[in-house]
């Protein structure tokens, strides 16, 4: 099938790159045209297992193609997915505009029917709104369909590969005919294309994110009442999550949740809510608790050192929002360093894949490392922050041998406090008390 993908960050190349691993003919369109350049030339933008491969496979075969002629590309295509960002207005409402610029551009550049593939995560009724944007642009007949994306950062190959579920809001059986075309080589394990409304697919996406939020907020705050209550949430947790009804999915407790997606999208979901005149009190908290998580465990780090960090260095491990992604959006680790910082402590972070990111959105000058034993040289403390695979089992004897004091503060429940203070470790971390090695010794 001729497809165009207009937007290639994470979704969008993902979505392309995978869209043509199926052997279907895909353009992908970027108005970034040194990101398009670079992609010509091989570099990818950013970081995501097995993407590369992908698509340096795919460019060879000549079926993806980078550009940032998107006339030529919707004149090239049956069908136009938009997959551009829709970034959180000041009020927390969802920004269309890119969106909408996008779909005047395909608008104009029509020569027959296409079907115009929302992927971009949007309120409930944007599909009209791109509808009559359309419209008003062409004469050439057309469909708008809501497909949204569940791919996770970090597994998005693999989550694009092989869904749970594809989701196409159509109404129109001609669109859904089309759609079910493109999705049916993905699920060939029986998972199913769900059909919908175009209303009830947008939504579906807003729900889905919201509930995974709202879990990650509830894990969080029932830690914060272990902690304080004398019980530990990772034995909680166990026993809570054993129960098949409740499921051990997003029941981590740590820093709260970051990235491109949950934070603006549960407040986007607030604002749909608000315009609808409904009350939305789960949503508020989640958003409000996730907030707060974050300044919880700053503050036990001042805590730790009876409220000044003034003049202290902190060894920083992990600074992307999750392990396996370059991305820093709304990353817990912005939040760490701005506070530190402002309160005259220094950073030396490290992480395996995004530190050009950082360099790139972090305003505070920092000391970048190129290994995590390296962050550790003439830090008084160790703060957690992501939790990669290289950081779950690492030479304690080494992490205490290096720092000015062995202090670490977990904001990821990654180490045993059993453990840690039979070592000789001073451990803060999240929803347990831990007794004081140092103190003690
Ligand atoms: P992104 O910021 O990484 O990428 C957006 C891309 O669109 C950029 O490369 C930008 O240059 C390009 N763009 C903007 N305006 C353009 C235009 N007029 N013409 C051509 N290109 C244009 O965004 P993302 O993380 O890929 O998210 C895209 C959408 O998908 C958002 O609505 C997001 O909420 C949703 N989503 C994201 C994820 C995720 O994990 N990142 C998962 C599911 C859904």
């Amino acid at each position: 099938m001729k497809i165009c993908v207009v937007g290639t960050g994470y979704v969008g190349l993902v979505a392309g790159t995978c869209l043509a691993e199926m052997g279907n003919d895909v353009i992908c369109v970027d108005n970034n045209a040194e990101k398009v350049k670079e992609l010509i030339q091989g570099k990818v933008p950013i970081y995501e297992p097995g993407l590369e491969e992908l698509i340096m496979a795919n460019t060879r075969e000549r079926r993806l193609v980078f550009t940032t002629d998107l006339d030529n590309a919707v004149k090239n295509s049956l069908i136009c997915f938009i997959a551009v960002g829709t970034p959180e207005r000041e009020d927390g409402s969802c920004d269309l505009t890119y969106v909408l610029k996008v779909a005047e551009s395909i608008a104009k550049s029509m020569n027959e029917y296409k079907v115009i593939v929302n992927k971009s995560t949007v309120p409930v009724g944007t599909g009209e709104v791109v509808k009559n944007c359309v419209k008003e642009y062409t004469a050439y007949d057309f469909d708008v369909v809501s497909n949204p994306e569940f791919l996770k950062q970090g597994a998005a190959v693999d989550d694009f590969l092989k869904p749970d579920r594809v989701i196409i809001g159509s109404d129109t059986q001609r669109a859904t005919e089309v759609m079910q075309e493109v999705y049916s080589p993905f699920l060939r394990t029986g998972n199913p294309i769900i059909v919908m409304d175009v209303k009830s697919a947008e939504m579906s996406k807003y729900a889905a994110n919201s509930f995974l939020a709202t879990k990650i907020s509830f894990i969080n705050e029932l830690a914060n009442i272990c902690e304080k209550a004398g019980a530990n949430i990772e034995h909680v947790r166990t026993g809570m999550s054993t129960d098949s009804r409740i499921g051990n999915q997003f029941l981590f407790p740590g820093l709260g949740y970051g990235g491109s997606c949950f934070p603006k999208d549960v407040k986007a979901l607030v604002r749909v809510a608000e315009d609808n005149d409904v009350s939305c009190d789960i949503l508020k908290a989640a958003d409000k608790t996730n907030f707060m998580q974050r300044r919880i465990f700053i503050d036990k780090i001042f805590d730790y050192y009876g409220g000044d960090v003034a003049g202290k260095t902190f060894a920083l491990w992990g600074l992307a929002f999750k392990p396996r992604t370059n991305d820093m959006r709304e990353a817990p680790a912005i939040t760490i360093v701005e506070l530190l910082v402002a309160k005259g402590a220094s950073i030396k972070a490290y992480d395996p894949k995004a530190i050009d990111e950082a360099k790139r959105i972090l305003k505070d000058p920092i000391e970048y490392t190129s290994s995590s034993y390296e962050a550790l040289e003439d830090a008084d403390a160790l703060i957690l922050v992501t939790e990669w695979n290289e950081f779950r089992r690492p030479d304690f004897e080494k992490i205490k041998n290096t720092l000015k004091k062995a202090v670490i503060f977990d904001g990821r429940n990654q180490y045993d406090p059993e453990r840690m203070y039979q070592k000789g470790i001073d451990y803060i971390c999240v929803g347990k008390k831990t007794k004081s090695a140092l103190v003690e010794a």
